[in-house]
């Protein structure tokens, strides 16, 4: 028999060992490594889990050196069930983490050791796949590997993030995703809005049932009450009946009965979600046996992507209030999207939610990224700006911003060691924001890319700066977020 001690004391030996990796069981050991040039799996014993890669022999005991790749991170998910994802929406608080490039989760797990929030590492929706042009695969392999790493043995969830089509929804829920947020944006009637009335009233048969389940009727969400008008209830039916039915038919084809989590999404719509809209999609998606555990509507004020909230904070906190009510009420989380850099609202979402609230992050990972750049590599930081300047007019088709480009200076008036100050300016944090699949996927004319895999190199020599900068950066969100908790 082989001594156990002796396999452990080899791969300390032989091998550039990530300390925190190491996980002894009964079926073997499996550990990470760096070589010169990548990083490596090493497993003694897991015969049967599908690890593909070289035999070595040393002293007579058998290792199997394993590439980073999709069949490999597929059988450590199956070694190592912490590696895989987990439902962790249904927990008190969680945390999304959209990384759009598979290098932040170091930086994540040296947070996320401190908070009890459940971190969602691996949430990507389809139009960051394509623009990164990564695959479902890739943004959980990544993960798992960093969970390896660095030996985050607590849950932590993957979000197939504002899937629109059955296809999406198959694709991500056949790897594993322990969350799908559906995007109903493609089903909500917006057109109803400019309707009048009496255009309204018209259209709309409402039948006995509807009118004697929401006229009339002294309806409470907690210590709150809702009341419908018949116009408003006409509204409501119109704009969100196709929603609903959309939402029963997913959730009964692929969640119910599934290891996965449903989100509602409504949130991509031009106006706010009225109190009734919310309470009317709620009660019939709650009594069509829809168990939903998260809902995100669309807030009032804007929430535009990498920067602060814009809006009324004592108009968001009376709504929130009447949100959570409902949301309380109904038995699931309020959800937060486009959550990065809304410092302003954080405590009063803490406070109001009581703490039970899921907070959607993804750009401000990747502007932490190009920060790195700014303050580690000017050159290449001014060439990437540049580029991103000359495609803001084509990005802004992909996104709602506000941003002035105008107000942003000239990158070659500014000292190497101002640069990084760029990103204290909205509009810039804005250009680099939205051009990221542009950066990433540019190529010269041979078809090489142009940034991409200089900036990969530049992220990883500087992989302890960027994770410091993270756990920072979005520490920054859980304090506010916690600091509202406490009060
Ligand atoms: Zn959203």
């Amino acid at each position: 028999m082989i001594c156990k001690f002796k396999v452990k004391r080899l791969l300390n030996k032989y091998f550039n060992l990530y300390p925190l990796s190491v996980n002894q069981t009964e079926e073997g050991i499996i550990a990470m490594a760096k070589n010169e040039k990548e990083r490596i799996l090493v497993i003694n014993g897991f015969e049967n889990y599908g690890f593909s890669g070289e035999d070595v022999t040393i002293k007579g005991i058998k290792y199997k050196v394993c590439g980073l790749n999709h069949e490999n991170a597929m059988a450590l998910r199956k070694a190592l069930s912490f590696t895989a994802p987990s439902r962790v929406l249904r927990e008190q608080r969680s945390f999304g983490l959209g990384d759009r490039l598979g290098i932040s989760t170091h930086g994540h797990i040296k947070l996320f050791k401190r908070y009890d929030a459940c971190p969602i590492f691996a949430q990507q929706s389809i139009r960051e796949l394509n623009l990164t042009e990564r695959t479902y695969e890739d943004v959980l392999d990544c993960v798992s590997f960093n969970v390896l790493q660095d030996g985050f043995k607590k849950p932590w969830g993957a979000d197939g993030d504002h899937l629109k089509h059955e296809d999406e929804i198959r694709y991500a829920l056949s790897l594993g995703f322990t969350m799908l947020t559906l995007d109903c944006s493609e089903h909500i009637k917006t057109d109803v809005l400019g309707m009048s009335d009496e255009e309204v009233l018209s259209k709309t048969n409402l039948s006995g049932e509807l009118k004697n389940k929401y006229l009339n009727q002294d309806i409470k969400v907690e210590d709150k009450a809702i009341s419908f008008s018949e116009v408003e209830l006409a509204r409501c039916v119109l704009t969100y009946s196709e929603t609903i039915e959309f939402a029963k038919k997913i959730y009964f084809e692929y969640v119910d009965g599934k290891e996965v989590d449903f989100e509602l999404s409504i949130d991509e719509t031009s106006t706010p979600t009225l109190p009734v809209e919310h309470y009317f999609i709620a009660r019939e998606l709650s009594e069509a046996g829809v168990k939903l555990v998260t809902v995100a509507p669309r807030f009032c004020g804007e929430f535009q992507k990498g920067i602060d909230y814009i809006g009324d904070l004592g108009q968001f906190e009376k709504e929130m209030k009447i949100h959570v009510a409902i949301a309380n009420h109904f038995g699931y989380k309020l959800s937060i999207h486009s959550g990065s850099d809304k410092f302003s609202v954080f405590e009063i979402i803490g406070r109001e939610t009581k703490g039970h609230f899921h907070v959607k992050t993804a750009g401000t990972n990747w502007l932490e990224a190009m920060k790195v750049v700014a303050k580690c590599d000017a050159s290449l930081y001014r060439e990437v700006h540049k580029f991103a300047l000359s495609m803001f007019e084509e990005a802004k088709k992909y996104y709602h911003v506000t941003t002035n480009i105008n107000n942003i200076p000239d990158v070659d008036t500014l000292a190497d060691d101002k640069l990084v100050e760029l990103f204290d300016n909205n509009d810039c944090r804005q250009l680099i924001h939205i051009t990221y699949g542009f950066i990433l996927t540019n190529k010269d004319s041979k078809g090489n890319y142009v940034f991409k895999n200089r900036l990969y190199d530049l992220w990883d020599k500087e992989s302890e700066e960027y994770a410091n900068m993270l756990v920072k950066h979005i520490g920054r969100h859980l304090e506010l977020l916690y600091k509202g908790m406490g009060k």
